[in-house]
């Protein structure tokens, strides 16, 4: 089967996507081809070429438009209070739960001797900078639960007890709605060595 090649090529562009198969990439490539107006496509084309106006805050990394940084330059949050997460995304899952009201550090993806992304690559150096100015009074650690992520946990910890912060990392445990049963070992290991007092 012979497609025209302006869609295979809009095939192989979808297809980049996470979860996006071929099947589903054509499927997507003819809904846009043949259900979309040219006024839709016109509205994606000028939103993908909007994505040039976002960029990185070049003191917390989280995601900013072409103005200032909508954490950094609030008000309404407190600077003594310092998250540490992997990726500019994992900030806005933070912000959904409403339970943060600090300020944003991410670093520059996690520890992977593996893959060759040793302390360097992390970024460390602008995390130590803005721990210098002495207003950070505690730092959360909001990595995964990885073997990458606790790598780079631990490598923090001692990288944080040179300053006079305290450090906690996020509770592992049960998940909200689950049953026992269904817990696995590891997880319920982890869940027993933090558990609290209530
Ligand atoms: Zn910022």
């Amino acid at each position: 089967m012979q497609y025209p090649q302006n869609l295979e090529r809009l095939f192989a562009f979808l297809r980049r996507l996470p979860g996006v198969g071929r099947r589903t990439a054509e499927r997507y490539a003819f809904d846009l081809l043949l259900g979309w107006s040219k006024q839709e496509i016109n509205g994606l084309i000028a939103s993908l070429e909007a994505l040039d106006t976002i960029s990185c805050c070049q003191v917390c990394g989280c995601l900013k438009d072409s103005k200032e940084c909508l954490f950094c330059s609030s008000h309404n949050r407190t600077k003594e209070q310092l998250c540490i997460v992997a990726s500019p995304r994992e900030v806005f899952t933070i912000e959904q739960t409403g339970e943060f009201r600090g300020v944003y550090h991410v670093i520059s993806g996690l520890l992977s001797p593996l893959d060759g992304r040793g302390r360097e690559e992390i970024g460390l150096d602008k995390l130590t900078a803005r721990l210098r100015e002495g207003v950070i009074r505690e730092v959360i650690v909001a990595l995964d639960s990885s073997l990458e992520g606790d790598t780079t946990a631990l490598f923090l910890k001692e990288q944080l007890a040179h300053f006079a912060v305290t450090v906690s990392r996020l509770a592992f445990g049960i998940p909200v709605g689950s049953a026992l049963e269904y817990v696995d070992g590891g997880t319920l290991a982890r869940a027993f060595s933090a558990r609290n007092t209530y």
